[in-house]
Protein backbone atom coordinates (compact mmCIF):
# COMPACT_ATOMS: atom_id res chain seq x y z
CA UNK A 1 0.00 0.00 0.00
CA UNK A 2 2.99 2.17 1.09
CA UNK A 3 4.36 1.44 -2.28
CA UNK A 4 1.93 2.36 -4.31
CA UNK A 5 1.24 5.34 -2.92
CA UNK A 6 5.04 6.28 -2.73
CA UNK A 7 4.44 5.16 -6.98
CA UNK A 8 1.61 7.58 -7.47
CA UNK A 9 3.85 10.31 -5.49
CA UNK A 10 6.26 9.90 -8.08
CA UNK A 11 4.59 10.08 -11.34
CA UNK A 12 2.23 12.94 -9.94
CA UNK A 13 5.82 14.40 -9.08
CA UNK A 14 8.18 13.77 -12.44
CA UNK A 15 4.73 14.87 -14.63
CA UNK A 16 4.94 18.13 -14.92
CA UNK A 17 8.36 18.01 -16.08
CA UNK A 18 7.11 15.24 -19.22
CA UNK A 19 3.72 16.66 -19.89
CA UNK A 20 6.13 20.35 -20.82
CA UNK A 21 7.46 18.37 -23.51
CA UNK A 22 6.94 20.87 -26.44
CA UNK A 23 7.93 20.71 -30.11
CA UNK A 24 8.15 24.42 -30.49
CA UNK A 25 8.29 27.20 -27.82
CA UNK A 26 7.36 30.77 -28.98
CA UNK A 27 8.52 32.92 -26.14
CA UNK A 28 8.30 36.40 -24.89
CA UNK A 29 5.82 37.32 -27.18
CA UNK A 30 2.24 39.64 -27.11
CA UNK A 31 0.14 37.03 -27.68
CA UNK A 32 -3.64 38.31 -28.72
CA UNK A 33 -6.17 35.31 -28.65
CA UNK A 34 -9.70 37.26 -28.59
CA UNK A 35 -11.73 34.09 -27.77
CA UNK A 36 -9.83 33.44 -24.56
CA UNK A 37 -9.70 37.24 -23.57
CA UNK A 38 -5.09 36.79 -23.98
CA UNK A 39 -4.21 40.24 -24.28
CA UNK A 40 -0.29 40.58 -23.25
CA UNK A 41 2.76 38.59 -22.90
CA UNK A 42 3.44 35.33 -22.82
CA UNK A 43 4.95 32.63 -23.97
CA UNK A 44 3.11 29.82 -26.25
CA UNK A 45 3.93 26.06 -26.63
CA UNK A 46 3.10 23.50 -29.26
CA UNK A 47 2.70 19.79 -28.99
CA UNK A 48 1.71 17.11 -32.07
CA UNK A 49 0.43 20.30 -34.02
CA UNK A 50 -1.91 21.10 -31.29
CA UNK A 51 -1.25 24.46 -28.70
CA UNK A 52 -0.07 22.37 -25.19
CA UNK A 53 -0.03 25.43 -23.37
CA UNK A 54 -0.23 29.44 -22.94
CA UNK A 55 1.42 31.10 -19.77
CA UNK A 56 3.80 33.01 -17.96
CA UNK A 57 7.74 31.74 -18.27
CA UNK A 58 6.90 28.43 -19.67
CA UNK A 59 11.01 26.12 -19.12
CA UNK A 60 12.53 26.03 -22.31
CA UNK A 61 14.58 22.96 -20.94
CA UNK A 62 11.99 20.78 -22.58
CA UNK A 63 11.11 22.51 -25.77
CA UNK A 64 12.89 21.25 -29.33
CA UNK A 65 12.69 24.31 -30.93
CA UNK A 66 12.19 28.08 -29.80
CA UNK A 67 11.60 31.15 -31.50
CA UNK A 68 12.09 34.47 -29.99
CA UNK A 69 9.15 36.89 -30.32
CA UNK A 70 10.23 39.25 -28.32
CA UNK A 71 8.26 42.66 -29.35
CA UNK A 72 6.58 40.63 -32.04
CA UNK A 73 2.95 39.91 -31.78
CA UNK A 74 1.54 36.54 -31.69
CA UNK A 75 -1.38 35.46 -32.79
CA UNK A 76 -4.01 32.64 -34.29
CA UNK A 77 -3.61 31.96 -37.89
CA UNK A 78 -5.02 34.36 -39.66
CA UNK A 79 -8.49 33.82 -41.72
CA UNK A 80 -9.06 35.17 -45.02
CA UNK A 81 -12.78 34.72 -45.31
CA UNK A 82 -12.89 36.14 -49.24
CA UNK A 83 -10.46 34.99 -51.72
CA UNK A 84 -10.54 33.14 -55.50
CA UNK A 85 -8.83 30.07 -55.60
CA UNK A 86 -9.84 27.77 -58.11
CA UNK A 87 -7.10 28.47 -60.30
CA UNK A 88 -7.20 26.90 -64.16
CA UNK A 89 -5.06 27.78 -67.03
CA UNK A 90 -8.42 28.81 -69.53
CA UNK A 91 -8.96 32.25 -69.14
CA UNK A 92 -12.75 32.29 -70.67
CA UNK A 93 -13.32 30.45 -67.68
CA UNK A 94 -12.60 33.75 -65.14
CA UNK A 95 -12.98 32.40 -61.88
CA UNK A 96 -13.74 28.76 -62.59
CA UNK A 97 -10.82 26.86 -62.42
CA UNK A 98 -9.36 29.85 -64.69
CA UNK A 99 -7.15 32.47 -64.63
CA UNK A 100 -8.59 34.91 -62.54
CA UNK A 101 -8.27 32.68 -59.51
CA UNK A 102 -4.88 32.50 -57.62
CA UNK A 103 -3.08 29.31 -56.32
CA UNK A 104 -3.47 30.41 -52.32
CA UNK A 105 0.05 28.02 -51.68
CA UNK A 106 1.36 31.36 -53.38
CA UNK A 107 0.15 34.43 -51.11
CA UNK A 108 -1.22 32.90 -48.11
CA UNK A 109 1.53 32.14 -45.82
CA UNK A 110 3.71 34.50 -46.86
CA UNK A 111 0.71 37.08 -45.63
CA UNK A 112 0.21 35.41 -42.34
CA UNK A 113 -2.67 33.36 -43.45
CA UNK A 114 -3.30 29.77 -42.67
CA UNK A 115 -6.52 29.21 -43.80
CA UNK A 116 -8.78 30.79 -46.76
CA UNK A 117 -12.09 30.64 -47.73
CA UNK A 118 -13.06 30.85 -51.52
CA UNK A 119 -15.96 32.67 -52.18
CA UNK A 120 -18.04 31.56 -55.10
CA UNK A 121 -15.43 30.82 -57.75
CA UNK A 122 -16.84 27.23 -57.93
CA UNK A 123 -20.72 26.28 -57.79
CA UNK A 124 -22.04 22.55 -57.64
CA UNK A 125 -20.64 21.57 -61.34
CA UNK A 126 -17.56 21.93 -60.67
CA UNK A 127 -16.62 21.32 -56.90
CA UNK A 128 -15.49 18.17 -57.46
CA UNK A 129 -12.47 19.51 -59.76
CA UNK A 130 -11.95 22.27 -57.28
CA UNK A 131 -11.39 19.75 -54.68
CA UNK A 132 -9.80 17.31 -56.54
CA UNK A 133 -7.43 19.86 -58.50
CA UNK A 134 -6.99 22.16 -55.94
CA UNK A 135 -7.85 22.18 -52.25
CA UNK A 136 -6.62 18.39 -52.07
CA UNK A 137 -2.80 19.58 -53.33
CA UNK A 138 -2.83 22.58 -51.78
CA UNK A 139 -0.92 23.47 -48.01
CA UNK A 140 -2.89 26.28 -47.18
CA UNK A 141 -5.92 25.12 -45.68
CA UNK A 142 -8.92 26.17 -48.11
CA UNK A 143 -12.73 26.49 -47.17
CA UNK A 144 -15.56 27.40 -49.67
CA UNK A 145 -18.72 29.35 -49.94
CA UNK A 146 -20.43 27.58 -52.59
CA UNK A 147 -21.62 29.81 -55.53
CA UNK A 148 -25.76 29.63 -55.53
CA UNK A 149 -25.01 29.60 -60.40
CA UNK A 150 -24.12 25.99 -61.23
CA UNK A 151 -21.55 26.99 -63.25
CA UNK A 152 -20.44 29.55 -60.75
CA UNK A 153 -17.81 32.70 -61.27
CA UNK A 154 -17.13 31.29 -65.08
CA UNK A 155 -17.98 34.73 -66.29
CA UNK A 156 -21.01 37.82 -66.00
CA UNK A 157 -23.15 36.01 -68.77
CA UNK A 158 -23.35 32.52 -66.15
CA UNK A 159 -23.62 34.86 -63.51
CA UNK A 160 -27.27 36.12 -65.08
CA UNK A 161 -28.40 32.94 -65.74
CA UNK A 162 -31.58 32.32 -62.92
CA UNK A 163 -32.15 28.63 -64.30
CA UNK A 164 -28.79 27.57 -63.13
CA UNK A 165 -29.49 28.34 -59.60
CA UNK A 166 -30.82 25.78 -58.10
CA UNK A 167 -30.97 25.80 -54.09
CA UNK A 168 -31.95 22.19 -53.46
CA UNK A 169 -28.53 20.81 -55.85
CA UNK A 170 -26.49 23.45 -54.37
CA UNK A 171 -27.77 22.74 -50.85
CA UNK A 172 -26.70 18.83 -51.76
CA UNK A 173 -23.36 19.33 -52.85
CA UNK A 174 -22.27 21.73 -49.73
CA UNK A 175 -23.83 18.90 -47.60
CA UNK A 176 -22.08 16.31 -49.46
CA UNK A 177 -18.76 18.22 -49.26
CA UNK A 178 -19.64 19.83 -45.80
CA UNK A 179 -15.71 19.30 -44.51
CA UNK A 180 -15.06 22.13 -46.85
CA UNK A 181 -18.09 24.08 -47.94
CA UNK A 182 -18.96 26.28 -45.00
CA UNK A 183 -21.40 28.98 -46.86
CA UNK A 184 -23.11 29.95 -50.35
CA UNK A 185 -22.15 32.91 -52.44
CA UNK A 186 -24.22 34.80 -54.42
CA UNK A 187 -22.26 37.72 -56.70
CA UNK A 188 -22.35 39.59 -59.65
CA UNK A 189 -26.50 39.63 -60.21
CA UNK A 190 -27.13 42.71 -62.50
CA UNK A 191 -31.02 41.98 -63.37
CA UNK A 192 -33.41 43.39 -60.89
CA UNK A 193 -35.63 41.16 -59.02
CA UNK A 194 -34.75 39.20 -55.36
CA UNK A 195 -34.77 35.31 -56.52
CA UNK A 196 -31.12 35.02 -56.96
CA UNK A 197 -30.85 36.49 -53.12
CA UNK A 198 -33.95 34.05 -52.53
CA UNK A 199 -32.27 31.09 -53.95
CA UNK A 200 -29.06 31.23 -51.93
CA UNK A 201 -30.78 31.96 -48.82
CA UNK A 202 -32.75 28.93 -49.21
CA UNK A 203 -29.77 26.81 -50.09
CA UNK A 204 -28.16 28.23 -47.32
CA UNK A 205 -31.13 27.06 -45.01
CA UNK A 206 -31.60 23.43 -46.36
CA UNK A 207 -27.53 23.08 -45.66
CA UNK A 208 -27.72 24.86 -42.48
CA UNK A 209 -24.87 27.25 -43.33
CA UNK A 210 -24.75 31.48 -43.97
CA UNK A 211 -24.55 32.96 -47.15
CA UNK A 212 -22.12 35.52 -48.98
CA UNK A 213 -23.99 37.99 -50.84
CA UNK A 214 -21.90 40.17 -53.35
CA UNK A 215 -25.02 43.21 -54.20
CA UNK A 216 -25.04 45.79 -56.72
CA UNK A 217 -24.00 45.65 -60.31
CA UNK A 218 -27.46 46.36 -60.41
CA UNK A 219 -28.69 48.67 -63.92
CA UNK A 220 -31.10 50.39 -60.49
CA UNK A 221 -29.29 50.05 -57.32
CA UNK A 222 -31.40 47.74 -55.25
CA UNK A 223 -32.57 48.47 -51.56
CA UNK A 224 -29.91 47.27 -49.34
CA UNK A 225 -32.45 47.76 -46.22
CA UNK A 226 -34.72 45.57 -48.14
CA UNK A 227 -32.15 42.68 -48.59
CA UNK A 228 -30.70 43.00 -45.09
CA UNK A 229 -34.02 43.55 -43.05
CA UNK A 230 -36.38 40.81 -45.47
CA UNK A 231 -34.02 38.81 -46.93
CA UNK A 232 -30.72 38.06 -45.03
CA UNK A 233 -30.96 35.97 -42.20
CA UNK A 234 -28.59 36.88 -38.51
CA UNK A 235 -25.21 35.08 -39.31
CA UNK A 236 -25.47 35.65 -43.15
CA UNK A 237 -22.38 38.57 -44.66
CA UNK A 238 -22.42 41.12 -46.64
CA UNK A 239 -19.45 41.52 -48.51
CA UNK A 240 -17.54 44.37 -49.82
CA UNK A 241 -19.28 46.29 -47.41
CA UNK A 242 -17.12 49.29 -47.49
CA UNK A 243 -17.35 49.90 -51.70
CA UNK A 244 -18.70 53.01 -53.12
CA UNK A 245 -19.19 51.98 -56.82
CA UNK A 246 -21.95 52.62 -59.53
CA UNK A 247 -24.91 50.09 -59.15
CA UNK A 248 -24.27 49.87 -55.70
CA UNK A 249 -26.62 51.48 -52.86
CA UNK A 250 -23.69 52.29 -49.68
CA UNK A 251 -23.81 51.54 -46.67
CA UNK A 252 -22.44 55.44 -46.12
CA UNK A 253 -24.48 58.18 -47.68
CA UNK A 254 -22.08 60.10 -49.95
CA UNK A 255 -23.56 63.23 -49.69
CA UNK A 256 -23.84 63.73 -45.58
CA UNK A 257 -21.25 60.85 -44.98
CA UNK A 258 -23.53 59.45 -42.00
CA UNK A 259 -24.18 55.90 -41.96
CA UNK A 260 -27.53 54.58 -42.60
CA UNK A 261 -29.59 54.26 -39.16
CA UNK A 262 -30.90 50.56 -41.25
CA UNK A 263 -27.47 49.44 -41.15
CA UNK A 264 -27.39 49.59 -37.34
CA UNK A 265 -30.41 47.71 -37.89
CA UNK A 266 -28.94 45.14 -39.43
CA UNK A 267 -25.90 44.63 -37.66
CA UNK A 268 -28.07 44.23 -34.34
CA UNK A 269 -30.02 41.86 -36.38
CA UNK A 270 -27.07 39.40 -36.88
CA UNK A 271 -26.22 40.13 -40.19
CA UNK A 272 -22.33 39.97 -40.74
CA UNK A 273 -20.23 42.50 -42.77
CA UNK A 274 -17.12 41.60 -44.65
CA UNK A 275 -14.41 43.77 -46.31
CA UNK A 276 -13.40 41.88 -49.04
CA UNK A 277 -10.86 44.70 -50.49
CA UNK A 278 -10.39 44.06 -53.63
CA UNK A 279 -9.42 45.87 -56.79
CA UNK A 280 -12.23 48.46 -56.38
CA UNK A 281 -14.34 47.47 -53.59
CA UNK A 282 -13.16 49.73 -50.69
CA UNK A 283 -13.15 53.18 -50.46
CA UNK A 284 -11.60 54.90 -47.29
CA UNK A 285 -15.15 57.35 -48.10
CA UNK A 286 -17.00 54.78 -46.74
CA UNK A 287 -14.58 53.40 -44.22
CA UNK A 288 -13.47 56.06 -42.53
CA UNK A 289 -16.92 57.70 -41.41
CA UNK A 290 -18.07 53.79 -40.68
CA UNK A 291 -15.15 53.48 -38.76
CA UNK A 292 -15.09 56.62 -36.72
CA UNK A 293 -18.99 55.81 -35.27
CA UNK A 294 -18.15 52.55 -34.13
CA UNK A 295 -19.21 50.71 -36.27
CA UNK A 296 -16.79 48.09 -37.45
CA UNK A 297 -16.21 45.67 -40.23
CA UNK A 298 -17.28 42.20 -38.89
CA UNK A 299 -14.36 40.23 -40.79
CA UNK A 300 -11.49 41.84 -42.70
CA UNK A 301 -11.10 40.15 -46.08
CA UNK A 302 -9.08 40.74 -49.29
CA UNK A 303 -10.71 39.25 -52.03
CA UNK A 304 -7.95 38.19 -53.30
CA UNK A 305 -7.96 37.10 -57.12
CA UNK A 306 -5.96 38.23 -60.26
CA UNK A 307 -6.12 41.25 -62.08
CA UNK A 308 -4.58 43.48 -64.31
CA UNK A 309 -5.28 46.56 -62.69
CA UNK A 310 -4.42 46.82 -59.40
CA UNK A 311 -2.75 44.23 -57.38
CA UNK A 312 -4.95 42.86 -54.32
CA UNK A 313 -3.47 44.17 -51.37
CA UNK A 314 -2.15 41.09 -48.49
CA UNK A 315 -4.19 40.91 -45.23
CA UNK A 316 -2.02 42.35 -43.16
CA UNK A 317 -1.53 45.73 -45.26
CA UNK A 318 -5.17 45.91 -45.43
CA UNK A 319 -5.18 45.20 -41.03
CA UNK A 320 -2.72 48.10 -41.14
CA UNK A 321 -5.30 50.46 -42.83
CA UNK A 322 -7.96 49.75 -40.59
CA UNK A 323 -5.43 50.47 -37.70
CA UNK A 324 -5.18 54.09 -39.43
CA UNK A 325 -8.89 54.70 -39.49
CA UNK A 326 -8.85 54.00 -36.26
CA UNK A 327 -9.83 50.33 -35.13
CA UNK A 328 -8.19 49.27 -32.08
CA UNK A 329 -4.96 46.91 -32.56
CA UNK A 330 -7.25 43.78 -30.94
CA UNK A 331 -10.52 44.56 -32.86
CA UNK A 332 -8.47 44.06 -36.14
CA UNK A 333 -6.87 40.85 -34.83
CA UNK A 334 -10.44 39.77 -33.54
CA UNK A 335 -11.79 40.64 -37.66
CA UNK A 336 -9.08 38.08 -39.05
CA UNK A 337 -9.37 35.23 -36.37
CA UNK A 338 -11.96 34.38 -34.75
CA UNK A 339 -14.88 36.31 -36.05
CA UNK A 340 -14.23 34.60 -39.46
CA UNK A 341 -13.69 31.33 -37.53
CA UNK A 342 -17.16 32.02 -36.00
CA UNK A 343 -18.90 33.27 -39.56
CA UNK A 344 -18.29 30.05 -40.90
CA UNK A 345 -18.60 27.88 -38.11
CA UNK A 346 -15.06 26.62 -37.90
CA UNK A 347 -14.28 27.24 -33.89
CA UNK A 348 -11.89 24.76 -33.82
CA UNK A 349 -9.49 27.74 -35.88
CA UNK A 350 -9.02 30.90 -34.76
CA UNK A 351 -7.87 31.00 -31.52
CA UNK A 352 -5.40 29.71 -29.10
CA UNK A 353 -6.96 27.40 -26.48
CA UNK A 354 -5.23 24.32 -25.19
CA UNK A 355 -5.84 21.62 -27.73
CA UNK A 356 -6.64 23.79 -30.53
CA UNK A 357 -5.02 23.60 -33.67
CA UNK A 358 -1.37 25.19 -33.75
CA UNK A 359 -2.12 27.66 -36.50
CA UNK A 360 0.17 30.87 -35.34
CA UNK A 361 1.19 33.64 -37.16
CA UNK A 362 3.69 36.22 -35.80
CA UNK A 363 3.81 39.80 -37.05
CA UNK A 364 5.85 42.97 -36.30
CA UNK A 365 4.16 46.36 -36.18
CA UNK A 366 6.17 48.79 -37.42
CA UNK A 367 6.22 52.54 -35.67
CA UNK A 368 7.15 55.04 -38.89
CA UNK A 369 4.57 56.77 -40.43
CA UNK A 370 2.87 54.70 -43.55
CA UNK A 371 0.70 56.04 -46.41
CA UNK A 372 -2.02 53.96 -47.69
CA UNK A 373 -4.17 54.42 -50.80
CA UNK A 374 -7.82 53.14 -51.98
CA UNK A 375 -8.39 52.87 -55.64
CA UNK A 376 -9.96 56.41 -56.31
CA UNK A 377 -6.24 57.78 -54.84
CA UNK A 378 -7.80 58.81 -51.54
CA UNK A 379 -4.65 58.52 -49.30
CA UNK A 380 -4.93 58.38 -45.64
CA UNK A 381 -1.54 58.17 -43.40
CA UNK A 382 -1.14 55.51 -40.62
CA UNK A 383 1.38 54.77 -37.78
CA UNK A 384 2.54 51.48 -38.43
CA UNK A 385 2.30 48.71 -40.83
CA UNK A 386 2.05 44.79 -39.91
CA UNK A 387 4.07 42.39 -41.73
CA UNK A 388 4.67 38.95 -41.45
CA UNK A 389 7.65 37.20 -39.71
CA UNK A 390 6.74 33.67 -39.03
CA UNK A 391 3.65 31.70 -40.15
CA UNK A 392 2.91 28.21 -38.60
CA UNK A 393 0.19 25.82 -39.74
CA UNK A 394 -0.66 22.52 -37.09
CA UNK A 395 2.41 23.27 -35.65
CA UNK A 396 4.37 23.51 -38.78
CA UNK A 397 6.75 26.76 -39.79
CA UNK A 398 5.73 27.16 -43.45
CA UNK A 399 7.28 30.51 -43.78
CA UNK A 400 9.65 32.71 -42.03
CA UNK A 401 10.64 36.56 -43.31
CA UNK A 402 14.13 36.30 -44.65
CA UNK A 403 14.20 32.72 -45.13
ZN1 LIG B 1 -14.74 38.13 -54.66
Amino acid sequence: MKKTIFGILFSFLLQPLFAQQADLLIQGGHVIDPKNKIDGIFDLAITKGKISRVAKNINPNHAAKIIDARGLYVVPGLIDIHTHDFYGPDSARHFCYGTKSILPDGFAFSSGVTTVVDAGSSGWRDFPVFKKQIIDSSKTRILVFLNIVGAGMRGSDYEQDTSDMDAKKTAMVAHQYRKYIVGIKLAHYKRPGWKPVDEAIAAGKQAGIPVMIDFGEHDAPMPIKELFMDHMRPGDLFTHCFAELKGREPIVDPRSKKLKPFVWEARKKGIGFDVGYGAISFSFSQAIPSVRAGFYPNTISTDKHATIKNKIKDLPEIMSEFLAIGMSLQEVITAVTWNPARAIKHEELGNCSVGAIADITILSLSNHKALFYDHSGYSLEGSGKFKTVVTIKNGETVYQAGK
